[in-house]
């Protein structure tokens, strides 16, 4: 049977794989025998206690995770691990954070709650359409950890070189580019990831966090929930996780591996990502917002320099069956959210769109 389905440009939740959504609808109605569906499962039953260690299994084999991390499932999604980081992780009170978009924004009002927060580089003075110079940071000798946001979703700039944390810890909120190329895990103490963007369902967070971050000397408002020691001595079952996301994420993972992994994933995402660029960059109506070499693969935020041709093209575009173009509020234009599981052809449907309308405005 096939499905009516548009090309969703939705920054999050996102496009799933087509095949994994097939794969969780045939298992719907019985998993594998068990005469049940995996959301009416107890989390503490064999068969679903296989499904989440197959699903961190294969997440530690896609990233090469060393064992000295621990891989955790904690439910809120990624606004809760604004808080569980600094909550956890802030032993000296300090901390120093890029400020480099919306998401780093909101990570460091969040961290401001808790302790003191110190911004040794910001790309605010350009709208955020870069990447700051981060080879010789002043971070202070006390400070608890540097924090990055790894690939800001609404501005749609990325790190490709890490910035020199001068021995401190470093924190990663990979979420819109989670599992989009490889990674070098031990050059982080923790990397989070919100999985509605690049992964599975909303309401869960990946977290891989080094074991020597896991702390039982939390100060006593830390409510025990927000603890990742808790989380990781009770295997991310500390209480009722979020088993469905367990499960479509592990889909995700395995479908990775057969994929090629990351390398193929990331070689993939460079030529996608090319083939929208390359228009914009050609163009005489639209225009790529953010600096060439600190452009996402992931979100791909562009204008026509007018608002009201701006609003024309999305709505043009969604009736041709493009869904999700609009701009977020706080930046406005478009933006096209390409992750893993866009596909090739999706984006250059996209682009003949985009060039017959600007042939049409000639
Ligand atoms: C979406 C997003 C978040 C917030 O995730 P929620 O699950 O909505 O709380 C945080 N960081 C980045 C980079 C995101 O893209």
């Amino acid at each position: 049977m096939k499905y009516e389905r548009s090309y969703n440009f939705s920054a999050g939740p996102a496009m799933m794989p087509e095949a994994v959504l097939e794969e969780i609808r045939d298992e719907m109605m019985n998993y594998r025998g068990s005469g049940m569906c995996v959301m009416e499962m107890s989390h503490r039953s064999k068969v679903f206690q296989q499904i989440a260690d197959e699903a961190e299994a294969d997440l530690r084999a896609l990233m090469h995770i060393p064992d000295n991390y621990k891989v955790l499932f904690i439910q809120g999604g990624g606004t809760v691990q604004f808080a569980m980081v600094a909550m956890n992780l802030m032993k000296n009170g300090k901390a120093c954070y890029i400020e480099t978009g919306a998401w780093s924004k909101k990570a460091i009002a969040e961290a401001k709650k808790y302790g003191e927060v110190i911004i040794p580089a910001s790309s605010a003075d350009k709208n955020f359409s870069y990447i700051p110079d981060c080879r010789d940071l002043p971070i202070p000798e006390d400070c608890d950890y540097v924090y990055i946001c790894e690939n800001e979703t609404i501005h749609g700039v990325t790190w490709n070189t890490l910035p020199d944390t001068k021995g401190h810890i470093l924190v990663s909120d990979q979420s819109s580019m989670f599992l989009s190329r490889p990674c070098d895990v031990s050059r982080y103490g923790l990397i989070w990831a919100g999985v509605q963007k690049n992964v599975g369902p909303a309401g869960m967070a990946v977290v891989i966090i080094r074991e020597d971050l896991l702390r039982d000397d939390l100060p006593s408002f830390v409510p025990t929930y927000m603890s990742y020691k808790v989380h990781a001595d009770n295997g991310s079952m500390y209480n009722t996780p979020n088993c469905w996301a367990i499960y479509c994420c592990g889909k995700v993972f395995r479908y990775l591996m057969e994929q090629g992994g990351l390398e193929a994933m990331a070689q993939r995402n460079a030529e996608k990502a090319k083939v929208l660029y390359d228009f914009l960059d050609s163009s005489s109506l639209f225009r790529a917002a953010v600096t060439p070499a600190d452009r996402s693969v992931m979100n791909v935020p562009f204008v026509t320099g007018s608002k009201e041709l701006d609003a024309e093209v999305v709505a043009a575009a969604k009736a041709a069956g493009f869904d999700n173009l609009k701009g977020h509020k706080s930046v406005g234009g478009l933006r096209a959210s390409i992750y893993n599981a866009m596909p090739r052809e999706g984006v250059e449907a996209l682009v003949d769109f985009l060039q017959a309308f600007e042939e049409s405005r000639r």
